[in-house]
């Protein structure tokens, strides 16, 4: 890809600031994606905005959203005498008792893959916690039609993105746009984001995660609320189509169903998850070894649930930089590398504050 001119971004910069001054109100962009909240503090993009608008940092981060009730059930799948793969951001979300991390540290067995399939080099029986949203799902759905080879479970904790957007608006603070997730995009196109120009009168950009392609949707966003006219469009368009992958979307929909499931800070929300298809139950750990998550509160004191509806930001929570850092994390948001509380530890500046 050609990187834009300086003269471009120079005017996209000045377009963006002309549209604040004409809006002559606070916006609110939500960026939903992790990789967008790592890319805007790594670009100090906050800065060269106006002061007027104000970004705000979504749900997009799997790791962040995914309950303690979940990390107890993996828990529970090592204590049980399984050794479990995953990703290796889960590792040190800690359950109510535990971490992966610190099972491994007592000896029982956790392998790190990076992708789905690694899992069938494993030379032994495994659990696979498979966390993600529509981007990692198509490859859990290849592993699964891969059953036969008889050496591993399915933890499916898989999440879908366009019913957390719904609950953002229905509970949260009041959003005016929304920067949409480049690669979960990649997969299920912008149609199933139509809802929230269509209900709720908001505009939503799909954006690559150069700082020039966000700098662009929020441009667009701006324009689009300027004009009065919200719709859904894509300014990753190098990446992603209207209709999106129709062949990962055909694998997910031949091996998944589509589940109500808990959200961390979003509650339970329907239609919002990805559980195993009956056909696939042989390798469904939830049902060959009878587990089920259990809601369980947050740690005390932690607003990661907050933190991620973007009714407050890391900044409120009176743990962050003291009791709760990347290397001493409490909560789920300090842990992953897109969580929204480790990108303001690491590039925000506020160490020790
Ligand atoms: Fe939770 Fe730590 Fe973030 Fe506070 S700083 S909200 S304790 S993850």
């Amino acid at each position: 890809m050609d990187r834009p001119s300086t003269d471009y971004l120079e005017g996209i910069k000045k377009g963006i600031k002309d549209l604040a001054a004409f809006l002559g109100r606070e916006i609110r962009i939500m960026e939903v994606c992790g990789t967008h909240t790592v890319s805007i503090f790594r670009s100090g993009i906050r800065s060269l905005l106006p002061k007027n608008i104000r970004l705000i940092s979504g749900p997009g981060c799997p790791v962040c959203v995914t309950t303690r009730g979940e990390i107890d059930m993996v828990v529970k799948v090592l204590e049980m005498g399984y050794a479990v793969a995953t990703f290796g951001d889960l590792m040190r979300v800690p359950g109510s008792k535990s971490s992966l991390y610190r099972e491994r540290a007592k000896g029982r067995r956790v392998f790190v893959v990076t992708s789905p399939l690694d899992v069938l080099k494993i030379k032994e029986k495994v659990v696979f916690a498979a966390v993600g949203f529509e981007t990692t799902a198509p490859a859990t759905a290849v592993l699964a039609r891969e059953s036969w080879k008889n050496n591993f479970l399915i933890l499916s904790l898989h999440r879908i993105i366009p019913p957390a957007l719904r609950a953002v608006l229905e509970m949260g603070p009041s959003i005016d746009g929304f920067l949409l997730p480049g690669h979960v995009s990649a997969i299920i196109g912008a149609s199933p984001y139509r809802f929230l120009a269509d209900e709720f009168g908001r505009p939503g950009v799909v954006a690559g995660f150069e700082p020039g392609d966000i700098l662009e949707g929020i441009y667009a966003i701006l324009k689009m609320l300027a004009e009065g006219r919200p719709g859904i469009e894509i300014q990753y368009s190098r990446v992603v189509r209207e209709e999106g992958n129709e062949r990962a979307k055909k694998l997910i929909g031949e091996v998944f169903s589509v589940v109500d499931v808990e959200w961390r800070g979003l509650g339970l929300l329907p239609g919002s998850g990805l559980k195993l298809k009956e056909e696939f139950s042989h390798v469904d750990a939830e049902k060959v070894l009878d587990l089920a998550p259990v809601s369980v509160k947050d740690p005390k004191g932690c607003i990661c649930g907050e933190v991620i509806t973007g009714s407050k930001t890391p900044l409120d929570c009176p743990m962050f930089g003291r009791r709760c850092t990347p290397l001493d994390p409490l909560g789920p948001c300090m842990v992953s590398s897109e969580g929204t509380c480790a990108a303001y530890f690491k590039y925000g500046g506020f160490h020790g504050r």
